[in-house]
């Protein structure tokens, strides 16, 4: 039952007991009858008033259980909006702040009850505040506003890139009360993006740099490769048919002149090969070869080499089947790098090759010396392009320290790995897997 049918009962009973008081003054007479009529009446009225009564209190207490359970709610929305992680905060449509949450006061550096009432344009750096404003004329007609990205100044402390996030309140009639804020400091997320596209930025730098590099590098060597074949065979062509006219000191000076120039052309043939490997120009010409007989003969033209210095130069191997497919021009040129530098840098001892059978699959090549070693803060390095470990010894040495960057990336062209170990003064392993077939694509 509700309130205006309990009027309307009173208001009934009223009506009837002004009906019977008009009867008894009219008609004295009856006067009797109409109070016993007038008690039933009244009786059922106020039985009536009474069940009215009850159902009120009733209502009563429902309504009574229904506002704690609002309150109850209203009161979990109030912690969710004040521990909330992000920023909240109510503005009227001016951007007058109405209400805000721990976070928002975190965020701008202000307590919150210093927040309320300030409006939100004046934590935005004066020079964006024109632009803030008409955002905010626009919200008007937008009534909505996603992800949208500003600086905020809190009261004390530095300027930080946020992320706003507005929706409009309007009443009942559809008329805007004021707006909802979600405010977010994207400092992080910006600080990574600028990163990112610094790293970007480098990466394409860097790219550029490298292709430039190999492009130079390319266009030199093939500039520097033609009148050094022309320097070299003339002067083999001179010293061979005039080696008996020219007096000693002559023949010593062209003979110079055809090392030397030797020596140039290795290393413009060196530069070509890297640049063509980095720019992976560089093709593999497979075929089936045998690889204790490549490696003897390989070996066998550097003996003089190591025969010069006293050194043993040995091989062995304990391959079954020696045959794999592979370029044996290139494999061939991992290992004259290899064994020419073991020499290089081996004054005692000797140098030991070793061919060995790792899988079905795999051959495993060893070039071990007894030389002076590589420091282990280098064995990283090693194989960069241009890197060497001691700059005096090895310009002694000859070489540029392309060697060991090419035999890097040939080994990788073949599907294999190359890896180093070393004592400092005892010598060094340098030791090269490779599959007995090439398949394209596979990387091991
Ligand atoms: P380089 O033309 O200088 O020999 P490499 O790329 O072949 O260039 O070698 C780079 C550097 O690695 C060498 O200068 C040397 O310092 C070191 N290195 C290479 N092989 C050996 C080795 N067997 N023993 C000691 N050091 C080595």
């Amino acid at each position: 039952m509700n309130l205006d049918k309990f009027g309307q009962q009173i208001e009934e009973v009223l009506h009837r007991s002004q009906l019977l008081e008009d009867c008894v003054s009219t008609s004295p007479r009856q006067h009797e009858h109409l109070l016993a009529q007038a008690f039933e009446e009244l009786r059922t009225a106020l039985e009536e008033l009474r069940v009215a009564e009850e159902e009120l209190r009733q209502q009563n207490e429902q309504l009574v259980v229904a506002r704690q359970e609002i309150e109850v709610e209203r009161l979990r929305y109030q912690e969710l909006f004040e521990f909330a992680p992000d920023g909240y905060l109510v503005t009227d449509t001016y951007g007058k702040i109405l209400e805000a949450n721990r976070a928002a006061a975190t965020v701008l550096n202000i307590s919150k009850n210093y927040l309320i009432g300030k409006t939100l344009s004046s934590f935005v750096p004066e020079e964006e505040r024109y632009a803030f404003r008409s955002q905010l004329t626009r919200l008007h007609d937008i009534e909505q506003i996603q992800e949208w990205e500003i600086r905020l100044q809190p009261r004390r402390g530095h300027i930080f890139d946020a992320s706003l996030n507005v929706t409009t309140i309007k009443d009942k009639q559809g008329q805007p009360l004021g707006w909802r804020w979600l405010v977010r400091d994207i400092t992080a997320r910006k600080q990574a993006e600028a990163k990112l596209q610094a790293i970007q930025l480098q990466n394409m730098q860097l790219q550029e740099v490298a292709r430039i590099r190999t492009q130079i590098m390319s266009v030199l060597s093939h500039e520097l490769r033609t009148p050094m074949n022309s320097i070299l065979g003339f002067s083999q062509l001179l010293l061979r048919r005039y080696y008996h006219l020219f007096p000693p000191e002559i023949r010593d000076m062209v003979e110079r002149i055809i090392k030397s120039g030797k020596h140039l052309l290795t290393l413009i043939e060196s530069i070509l090969d890297f640049s063509r490997l980095e720019s992976d120009k560089l093709e593999l010409k497979l075929q089936e070869l045998n690889l204790v007989e490549l490696v003897t003969a390989t070996t066998e033209e550097l003996r003089l080499l190591a025969e010069q210095k006293n050194l043993a130069l040995v091989v062995h191997s304990n391959l079954e089947n020696p045959r794999i497919v592979n370029d044996s021009v290139r494999v061939q040129q991992v290992l004259v790098n290899l064994i020419s530098n073991a020499i290089k840098f081996t004054e005692t001892g000797g140098v030991f090759v070793e061919v060995q059978q790792l899988n079905p699959n795999r051959v495993v090549l060893m070039v071990k010396d007894t030389g002076i070693g590589i420091p282990e803060s280098e064995l990283t390095n090693i194989f960069q392009e241009f890197w060497q470990v001691d700059r005096s010894t090895t310009r002694k040495q000859g070489g540029v320290g392309l060697g060991l960057a090419i035999v890097e990336k040939l080994v990788r062209l073949m599907k294999g790995t190359i890896t180093v170990s070393s004592n400092l003064g005892q010598g060094s392993t340098f030791r090269v897997e490779l599959p007995r077939q090439i398949c394209p694509g596979l990387t091991h």
